[in-house]
């Protein structure tokens, strides 16, 4: 029996992660499978070793060269143009998303969300005293809006999390919807200490977004118009740079200066911020591998398919398949084959991210030997 003081609602709880295994085929963290080039490290390399000789000194606190470096990568990407002010970073987009909950959530607040979605946001709920709420997304994974404007009135939520392309189930909600939520949101936040009404903060979590399909757009295109809207992106998945931990969030000027209330002074290191500015300079080259992954995750799909397989459509570099009826036997069979994926989601699921060639016809390989098809009882299940 422990007797340090741990704070109620922490007793019995565990790090999050996913397990790290040293494995030769590893698709479970959705990370991008290719490595950075010689020439993308020779500029992080030289970029690190000109911080380095100010490292005495405390980084920028507000880093307004890496948040203008972030705001053309998003022209480019979405031609969304906002300010480098409405521009927000830290290390990786959870700490993003624990400034958010951190200066909008607390007590007597609530954080709304549907699932099956991330599982961290219940995480920086839980973490930041805000109570959390989830009602369910509709069949198909997209969300039905009577039940989202229900939840939305009942709960009077000070923010509501939505990830699109949602993990882990691939899907992109339509701007429409987005739209719709921006609406309800408006009015119906928690009332302000006068008694005010407020707007409800609405994130899209866009971790994803560079792997949408061709025509799905972006919420970055509703900012102008929203000021309770923050578009959340990050370094982490399609741009290949999962171990440098940057992830950003694009919003209005008010909704920025209210997370830079909450920031650790110092935030973001220095090291950090010169590695990022490198790379983003070959955005490029980094981002070339995304068409090949995007093609890659629509073969899966139809491979998965013609196996007699349920396979969600994904916007992601990931794919939701089943249903199995001993999921844990065929990830553990999987395992046991040198292919690591993941256990979440519905019932009966796995999720699988995208791999080089190689990694996917391992992948398709151990899947076939481990699972037959199922039969259709079982795909109706
Ligand atoms: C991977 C992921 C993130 C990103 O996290 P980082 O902290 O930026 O690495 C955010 N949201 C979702 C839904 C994710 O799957």
């Amino acid at each position: 029996m422990s007797t340090l003081p741990l704070r109620p609602g922490l007793e019995g709880e565990t790090p999050y992660g996913a397990p790290e295994l040293d494995v030769p085929v590893r698709l479970n963290v959705n990370e991008n499978p290719y490595a950075p080039s010689e020439a993308v490290v020779a500029s992080i390399r030289d970029a690190v070793a000109q911080a380095a000789t100010g490292l005495n000194r405390y980084p920028d606190r507000d880093f307004p060269a890496l948040r203008a470096a972030l705001a053309d990568y998003l022209d480019v990407e979405s031609g969304v143009r906002v300010a480098p002010e409405q521009v927000w970073a830290a290390n990786g987009s959870n700490e993003v998303m624990l400034h958010v909950l951190q200066a909008f959530g607390g007590p007597g607040r609530t954080c709304l969300t549907f699932t099956p979605t991330y599982s961290m946001y219940s995480e920086y709920a839980r973490d930041t005293l805000t109570e959390y709420v989830t009602e369910r997304r509709a069949v198909d994974f997209t969300l039905d809006l009577d039940v989202v404007r229900e939840a939305i009135a009942r709960t009077r939520p000070a923010v509501i999390i939505l990830a699109s392309p949602n993990n882990p189930t691939g899907t992109a909600l339509p701007l429409d919807d987005v739209r719709a939520v921006l609406d309800a949101a408006r009015g119906t936040g928690p009332l302000a200490a006068d008694g005010a009404r407020t707007d409800a903060v609405v994130v899209i979590d866009e971790a994803y977004g560079e792997f949408r399909r061709p025509g799905v757009p972006s919420a970055l295109e509703l900012l102008s118009d929203n000021p309770h809207l923050a578009v959340s992106r990050t370094m982490s998945k399609a741009f290949g740079m999962a171990g440098l931990r940057l992830g950003y969030l694009a919003a209005s000027r008010e909704l920025v200066d209210c997370l830079r209330v909450v920031r650790l002074p110092y935030h973001l290191s220095a090291v950090t911020q010169a590695a990022a500015l490198a790379a983003l300079s070959h955005r490029e080259e980094l981002m070339s591998q995304v068409a090949s992954l995007r093609g890659e995750r629509d073969d899966l799909v139809t491979w998965l398919r013609e196996q007699g397989w349920n396979a969600h459509e994904s916007d992601s570099n990931f794919v939701l398949f089943g249903p199995f009826e001993d999921r844990d036997a065929v990830f553990k069979a999987l395992l046991e084959r040198g292919v690591l994926i993941r256990v979440v989601g519905p019932d009966g699921y796995l999720r699988v991210c995208i791999g080089t060639p190689e990694e996917m016809g391992a992948f398709r390989t151990a899947l076939t030997a481990v699972a037959g098809a199922p039969s259709s009882e079982e795909r109706n299940a």
